[in-house]
């Protein structure tokens, strides 16, 4: 997971959000429903840089059937319908192979990868003994039972993300051949301007 910030809410959106109060989870998803979702998603995937705000796998805003995104709550409808048009707690979510959205259901989640935010600097990397791969965890239980429900060390995730972080390496010694710290930085700073950015490029901006 990595940080990021969001843009001010749309204005047509705010429009919808001063036509009457949310009062209840039904209706605070039909008014969600009735909302320009493409154009939504077009926003939510810049702002993210075409990652899945939680796996950071990658996402396309024109993508349909398996790999059409979806627009995630942090704090479900469910648990808070006067959420439901709360811009900072909308983000974009991977819809295939893993599912972010699908995993987190009707979890609230305390992590939260919106700018500004402490929970992501609470998460790290850490590697399992016989194991290839980088997991993540935090110390927070809170926050370890949300890694837990979004499924973020599961399948070919931990995998993914040692690869990511192995082809960084190699790029910075192929363009910075002592290989060192400072090479890595550069690289780092170069990638950073990308868009949209590689997947799992959170692992290189903790690590690099
Ligand atoms: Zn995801």
């Amino acid at each position: 997971m990595r940080t990021f910030a969001k843009q001010p809410r749309p204005a047509w959106m705010t429009a919808v959000a001063a036509e009457g109060p949310l009062t209840g989870k039904e209706q605070a998803r039909a008014v969600f429903d009735s909302l320009d979702k493409p154009k939504l998603r077009l926003i939510a995937v810049a702002e993210q840089r075409g990652l899945c705000a939680f796996c950071m796998g990658r996402i396309r805003a024109d993508g349909d059937g398996a790999s059409a995104i979806r627009l995630a709550h942090r704090v479900p409808i469910s648990t808070d319908p006067t959420l439901a048009l709360t811009w900072t707690n909308l983000v974009a979510s991977c819809s295939s192979p893993h599912s972010c959205d699908e995993r987190q259901g009707s979890h609230c989640l305390t992590v939260d990868p919106v700018l500004p935010a402490t929970t992501v600097d609470q998460l790290r990397y850490e590697r399992r003994a016989g194991k290839e791969g980088l997991w993540l965890v935090s110390d927070d239980p809170v926050l370890a039972n949300d890694l837990e429900k979004l499924g973020l060390n599961d399948g070919d995730l931990p995998r993914l993300r040692e690869e990511a972080w192995k082809a960084f390496q190699v790029r910075a010694r192929a363009r910075h051949p002592k290989g060192n710290a400072e090479g890595r930085k550069k690289l780092l700073a170069a990638e950073t301007k990308d868009m949209p950015l590689r997947p799992y490029f959170g692992v290189l901006q903790a690590k690099a």
